[in-house]
């Protein structure tokens, strides 16, 4: 009974935390209505508790709009929030405290209390970002570890790590399909009924290249570096783990916290006293100042673009392809695999009994590589097709 509750509040929270797309959420919400219905599930659930949860759904999914997962997947720099939690925080750090505020106070004492709150709370963060800069990162071997704070560091080693568990094959010079078709480990408890009846998604990430104003960036289906601000496991299995700081996001630099908005004061008294032997040196950093605001700009700048990317891996990926007519198989990818990710592509939400259909269906031995290129070739369009219609949601949407 206990279970049945928590594997029904895991669905709706699945709805409103991880679905992707329009059709998952549909998908989500139809097998609940169906698993409600369900001979099990009516032996252990009276019929009140049922419709409850019913009507539960209901009211969610009338509010669609503002809870479903899939309208928050570009949302810039949430850090995957789970929908009120930003302003769970506003309402925290004003209601409590030492600088608290409340209905009886007076409109003065008010704005007082609020400002001196938040220049508190500016301070505070100024000092945490100090002890942030002198601190070293023994715990990563990552090349940007000096220069991105510990949580920033820990967040790009763990997709750095994760990518290796990734298919991928290059369609053509500027696109790539990434994929993992694994089963998610449910852990020992949760290996039964009801857990199995929750709906499992395949997805195959799509990644484009592209250009603007002489910059290159790649961008993934996935949104995980809009939400985060570094690249995401898809990207990096595409890079083969090359990565640089300005791909990240730079309010994952350490230098950001402590130096953003000085005049650029640095070094002023080295200078005086150096002058002549770190000149060079000295003059990067007496432009720190505007260069954190370039940066900032940058990031502002690539907003819709996806992640930054140096000239040289743009080229290496470019031309990789030269040449070529087939798709080219990264390492450790099968082709029979490609022809599964190819197949789940075709379908706009793949649940996990759709993908046992068709791994069932799929007779792998017969596909020669002539085959599989005729295939693709029709694919790589409607391929480029789904990529191009991955759009960022309207604010609002009726
Ligand atoms: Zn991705």
């Amino acid at each position: 009974m206990y279970i049945l509750g928590k594997c029904i509040f895991t669905w709706l929270s699945r709805q409103c935390s991880e679905v992707e797309t329009k059709d998952e959420y549909d998908e989500s919400y139809h097998s609940l209505k169906t698993f409600l219905t369900n001979r099990r599930t009516c032996r252990d659930l009276s019929q009140a508790c049922r419709q409850a949860v019913v009507e539960l759904q209901e009211n969610l999914r009338s509010k669609e709009s503002k809870l479903g997962n899939h309208f928050r997947l570009f949302l810039r720099n949430c850090m995957d929030a789970m929908t009120t939690s930003p302003v769970e925080s506003c309402n925290h750090s004003v209601k409590h405290g030492s600088f608290a505020v409340h209905s009886n106070m007076n409109l003065d004492m008010t704005c007082a209390k609020i400002l001196d709150g938040a220049n508190m709370r500016i301070q505070r963060r100024r000092n945490l970002a100090e002890v942030e800069m002198a601190k070293f990162n023994h715990a990563s071997r990552g090349i940007t570890k000096d220069v991105l704070i510990t949580k920033g560091q820990r967040l790009v080693d763990q997709e750095h790590d994760d990518r290796l568990k990734y298919c991928c094959v290059q369609l053509n010079a500027e696109s790539f399909i990434v994929w993992n078709f694994e089963k998610e480990n449910l852990g020992d408890t949760n290996q039964g009924w009801p857990w199995t009846k929750l709906p499992r998604f395949h997805r195959v990430r799509k990644l484009v290249l592209h250009s603007h104003l002489g910059k290159h960036y790649i961008k993934c289906s996935c949104g995980f570096r809009e939400r985060v601000g570094i690249p995401c496991r898809h990207m990096l299995c595409v890079l083969d783990g090359e990565i640089d700081i300005n791909m990240m996001d730079v309010r994952l630099w350490k230098a950001f916290h402590k130096h953003y908005g000085e005049e650029s004061k640095i070094g002023e008294i080295v200078t005086i006293r150096h002058i002549h032997f770190y000149q060079i040196i000295l003059i990067n950093i007496a432009i720190l100042g505007d260069l954190l605001y370039s940066a900032q700009q940058a990031c502002f700048d690539a907003e819709k673009l996806g992640c930054p990317m140096s000239q040289e891996l743009y080229s290496s990926l470019i031309d990789n392809f030269q040449e070529r007519t087939t798709p080219y198989i990264y390492e450790g990818t099968s082709e029979n695999g490609f022809n599964l990710a190819m197949k789940v592509m075709q379908l706009d939400c793949c649940t996990e009994s759709q993908f046992n259909d068709l791994c069932a269906s799929l007779d792998f031995d017969l596909l020669s590589s002539e085959e599989l290129t005729l295939e693709t070739i029709k694919q790589i369009k409607e391929a480029n097709i789904i990529v191009q219609k991955i759009v960022i949601y309207p604010k609002k949407q009726k």
